[in-house]
C-alpha cells in the first residue's frame, strides 16, 4: 500500500477513526474487520443490528460497514435506526447484500445507506470502495465545518445575506437581513414590489437607484445609509455583486448588510480626535488649514476676499509658572470662549463664514470667508482685530481667580483667494509677533517690510551662529572715570561684530537674537574671555588696578556652572577677581529670586563684583535691592540725556544717588554726553561716569594709549 498517496492511512487510526463491522457469520467480520483495519481504522464489532445499533450509540464510528441478513435486527433496519439517532445522519454506511437482489439494493437506499457491496464479497473492490467514500465523507465534514464557522463569522460580524434573484424578480431575504432591519415577514421569498414597500423607507430612497444603475452598468455596488431603529439612528452598510450566467447575462445579485453603527462611530471618534483640539473642543491645526485650503478655493473662484487672523495669548507662561499648567489650561480654554464669543457678538456680514481654530498652545486663528478687503486697513479686519484686543483685555475669571492675559494679533489679507494657506498662516504669525513687539495688547497688519525684516533676523541668526562657532566677535572697551579724582576707574567691554557685508552690526541687534536663540551662551563666555585676557594686558598699579566690567544677561547667569565658568576665566586669564565686574539688568534679578540669589551670592564668594545695570528702565524700587548682593548700579543713559533743571529726571537721579549711597553702593552713570550732564552728576556726588564725553567705546589695541596719555594728562581736561 502506497502510505503517502492513501488519506486515511497517514496516521489516521491515530486520530482515533472508528469503524463498525457488523455480521452475524464470524469468518466474514473477520475478513471485513482486517481490510476496514488496513485502512486505518480502529474496528468495534457487532453480531447483529440490535447490537450495531448500541455500538453505534457507544462508540459515535466515522464507518459501517454491515451485512444485510442477520437476525434480531436485520441490515435495513438498522441502518435506519442508525439515521434516526441525532449522529447517525452523515456517517456512511455500508450495506453487504445478496447476489443479484436487486430489490434489496433498491431496498438499501431507501434506508440511507451510502454504498452496497455484493456478496461473494470482492476484497478488492470493497477496499477501494470503503477508500473513496472515507475521503468523500472527510471532504462533506470539512464543508460542513466551513459552512458553520463561515455562519457564524456572519453572525459575528453581524452580517446579513440577501439576494436578488433578477429572471424571477424577486428578492431572497434571510433572517439576518430581516433582523437587522426589523421587518415582520411570513416567507423568504418576497416579489420586487412587496420588497421595495417592505423595506424602510431610508433604505429604499438610497439603495433602489443604487441597484439600478448598478444594474444598468453591470458593476457591484457599495453604500451605506442610515436607519432609525429601537429610536436609535444605525448606520447600516450594504455591498452585492452580480453573479453571472455562462453567457455573462446576470443571473443574480449576491449582497450583504451591515450594522456599522459602532465602526462608524469609532471612525468618528477617531477624525474628531485628530482634527480637534481636546481642549477647547475648535478645530485644531490641521482641519483649520484644511479648511482654509478650502476658503481660498472658492474665493479664487469667486474673486473674494479672505481674512486671516492669528491670534497670540500673552502671560500664559507667568501663569503656568505660578498656577500650574492644568490652571492654565482652563485660562486657555476661558480665553478660547472669549474669543468665540466676541466673533459672535460682531455679526461679520451675512455670507461671510468665520472660521476659528487653536492653532498652538496659546495661539488661536481666525479666517472670515467673503470680507471685502481692497485694502485691509479700510476693511472689517481692524475693526475684528480691536474688538478681540478689547474682549480679551478685561481679566479672565478662572475658578475664584481673576487672571488677565495680553493678547497679539497679525492680520494678512488674501485678495481674491491667492496665496498658499501655509504662507498666508505663515504670514500672519509673523505679523503677531510684530504685533506682540509693539506691546500688550496690539494688532499688526503683514507687510513686506515686516516679512523683510523678519527674513533677515533668520538670516542674521544664522550668520551669528557661524560668527561665534568661529570665535569671530570682538570686544570693544569703554573708560569709566572716577570723577572725584578724575582718574580712570575701568572699562566696559561690548560686544563687536565686525559682518563682512553688513559692516558694524551694533549688539542692539545680535544681542536680542543670540538671546532668543541660545546662542548667548556661547558669545557671553567668549566675550567674557577675551575681555579678561585683555585686561590682564593693561597698565595697572598694584593698589588700583582698572577695573573690568563685563555684561551678563540672565540666561548666561542661569546657565547651569555658571558661577564655575567665571571662576575658570579668572584663572585661566590671572585676572584678580576683585578687577571683575559683572553687569546685571533689574530683569534677571526680579525673576527666581531665591535661586538667583544663591548663585549671586556664590559669585560673590569668588570676590566679584555685581553691578546693577540700565537702572531705572525697569519696574522695582531701590528698596527692593537692600537684599541683594550688589557694589554698583548704573544710572541709565536716559536720565543722564534728560538731565535738565527742574526735571523729573534730576530730581530720581538725585534720590537714586543718595539712596544708592545709602546701601553703600557705587554710582555709574552711563551716556555723559555733555559737560552740562557731568557737571550735575558730580553737584549731586554721583561716583562714576561713562559716556561719549569721556570716549567711544575703543578697539582693545587702544586700551593701553589710551590709559598712559590719560594718566599724562591726569584727568584735569574732564571739566573743560
Ligand atoms: P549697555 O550695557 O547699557 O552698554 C552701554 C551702551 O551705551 C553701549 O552700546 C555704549 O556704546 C553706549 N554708550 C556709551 N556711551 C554713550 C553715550 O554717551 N551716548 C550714547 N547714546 N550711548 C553711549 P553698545 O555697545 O551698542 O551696546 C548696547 C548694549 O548691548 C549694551 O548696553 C548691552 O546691554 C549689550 N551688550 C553689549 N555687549 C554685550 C555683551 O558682551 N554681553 C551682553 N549680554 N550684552 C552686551
Ligand atoms: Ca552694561
Ligand atoms: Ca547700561
Amino acid at each position: 500500500m502506497n502510505r503517502n498517496h492513501e488519506p486515511w492511512d497517514s496516521g489516521r487510526s491515530g486520530l482515533g477513526l472508528t469503524a463498525l463491522v457488523v455480521d452475524d457469520d464470524e469468518g466474514t467480520r473477520l475478513l471485513l474487520r482486517s481490510v476496514v483495519e488496513q485502512l486505518g481504522y480502529h474496528v468495534v464489532e457487532a453480531v447483529d443490528g440490535k447490537e450495531a445499533l448500541a455500538a453505534f450509540v457507544k462508540n459515535a464510528p466515522q464507518l459501517i460497514v454491515m451485512d444485510v441478513l442477520m437476525p434480531r435486527m436485520d441490515g435495513f433496519q438498522c441502518c435506519q435506526a442508525i439515521r434516526a439517532e441525532p449522529a447517525g445522519s452523515d456517517v456512511p454506511v455500508v450495506l453487504v447484500t445478496g447476489v443479484d437482489d436487486n430489490p434489496s439494493i433498491e431496498r438499501a437506499y431507501q434506508v440511507g445507506a451510502t454504498d452496497f457491496v455484493r456478496k461473494p464479497i470482492n476484497w478488492i473492490i470493497l477496499r477501494h470502495r470503503i477508500a473513496f467514500i472515507t475521503r468523500a465523507n472527510t471532504a462533506f465534514q470539512d464543508l460542513k465545518r466551513s459552512e458553520a464557522r463561515l455562519v457564524q463569522a456572519q453572525r459575528l460580524a453581524k452580517l446579513a445575506a440577501w439576494e436578488w434573484h433578477l429572471h424571477r424578480r424577486e428578492f431572497e431575504v434571510s433572517q439576518e437581513l430581516a433582523d437587522l432591519l426589523s421587518l415582520q415577514l411570513r416567507q423568504a421569498r418576497l416579489g420586487e414590489d412587496e420588497f421595495w414597500s417592505t423595506v424602510p423607507e431610508t433604505m429604499r430612497e438610497r439603495l433602489a437607484p443604487t441597484l439600478i444603475d448598478a444594474l444598468r452598468d453591470q458593476r457591484g455596488f457599495s453604500v451605506d445609509f442610515r436607519l432609525i431603529r429601537d429610536k436609535r439612528e444605525r448606520i447600516i452598510h450594504a455591498e452585492g455583486e452580480f453573479v453571472s450566467f455562462a453567457g455573462g447575462v446576470p443571473e443574480a445579485m449576491h449582497c450583504i448588510m451591515q450594522d456599522v453603527t459602532d465602526q462608524y462611530l469609532a471612525q468618528e471618534e477617531i477624525f474628531r480626535l485628530s482634527h480637534y483640539d481636546w481642549l477647547t473642543g475648535l478645530p485644531n491645526q490641521s482641519l483649520f488649514t484644511e479648511q482654509l485650503r478650502v476658503a481660498l478655493l472658492r474665493g479664487k473662484r469667486q474673486g473674494t476676499d479672505i481674512g486671516i487672523i492669528y491670534l497670540g495669548l500673552g502671560r500664559i507662561k507667568a501663569v503656568r509658572e505660578a498656577m500650574g499648567p492644568a490652571f492654565a489650561d482652563r485660562v486657555v480654554r476661558e480665553a478660547a470662549l472669549v474669543i468665540q464669543d466676541s466673533l459672535k457678538s460682531m455679526k461679520i456680514g451675512d455670507s461671510a463664514r468665520v472660521e476659528i481654530a487653536r492653532y498652538g498652545a496659546i495661539e488661536f486663528t481666525i479666517f472670515v470667508d467673503q470680507i471685502e478687503c481692497p485694502d485691509p486697513a479700510g476693511s472689517a479686519l481692524p475693526f475684528i482685530a480691536q474688538r478681540l484686543l478689547d474682549d480679551l483685555s478685561e481679566p479672565l475669571k478662572v475658578d475664584l481667580h481673576t487672571v488677565p492675559v495680553a493678547c497679539s494679533i497679525g492680520i494678512v489679507c488674501a485678495k481674491g483667494g491667492q496665496g498658499e494657506a501655509e504662507t498666508l498662516l505663515k504670514y500672519a504669525h509673523v505679523a503677531m509677533n510684530a504685533a506682540r513687539a509693539k506691546g500688550e495688547r496690539a494688532y499688526e497688519f503683514h507687510s513686506t517690510e515686516i516679512q523683510r525684516q523678519v527674513m533677515e533676523r533668520f538670516s542674521l541668526e544664522s550668520q551669528l551662529l557661524a560668527a561665534v562657532r568661529q570665535n569671530a566677535l570682538s570686544v570693544h572697551f569703554q573708560p569709566q572715570i572716577d570723577i572725584a579724582s578724575g582718574t580712570i576707574r575701568g572699562f566696559e567691554a561690548l560686544a563687536r561684530w565686525q559682518h563682512v557685508d553688513l559692516g558694524m552690526i551694533p549688539p542692539d541687534r545680535f544681542i536680542p537674537i543670540a538671546e532668543e536663540s541660545g546662542l548667548i551662551l556661547e558669545l557671553g563666555e567668549q566675550i567674557l574671555v577675551k575681555a579678561l585676557t585683555e585686561a590682564k594686558t593693561w597698565p595697572a598699579s598694584e593698589d588700583c588696578p582698572i577695573l573690568l566690567s563685563v555684561n551678563v544677561s540672565a540666561h548666561q547667569l542661569w546657565s547651569r556652572q555658571f558661577v564655575q565658568l567665571v571662576q575658570r576665566a579668572l584663572e585661566t586669564s590671572g585676572v584678580t577677581p576683585t578687577s571683575l565686574v559683572l553687569e546685571l539688568t533689574e530683569s534677571v534679578l526680579i525673576k527666581n529670586l531665591e535661586s538667583t540669589l544663591r548663585i549671586l551670592h556664590s559669585l560673590k564668594d569668588l570676590g566679584v563684583r555685581l553691578s546693577l545695570d540700565d537702572f531705572g528702565t525697569g519696574f522695582s524700587s531701590m528698596s527692593y535691592f537692600r537684599d541683594l548682593p550688589m557694589d554698583e548700579l548704573k544710572i541709565d543713559r536716559s536720565f543722564v540725556k534728560a538731565l535738565e533743571p527742574g526735571t523729573r529726571e534730576l530730581a530720581i537721579v538725585r534720590s537714586v544717588i543718595s539712596l544708592g549711597h545709602n546701601l553703600d553702593l557705587n554710582i555709574v552713570a552711563e551716556g555723559v554726553e555733555t559737560e552740562y550732564q557731568l557737571k550735575v552728576l558730580a553737584s549731586q556726588g554721583c561716583d562714576s561716569a561713562q559716556g561719549y564725553l569721556i570716549s567711544q567705546p575703543m578697539p582693545a589695541a587702544a586700551v593701553g594709549p589710551y590709559v598712559r596719555e590719560f594718566e599724562g594728562s591726569a584727568g584735569s581736561s574732564l571739566f573743560g
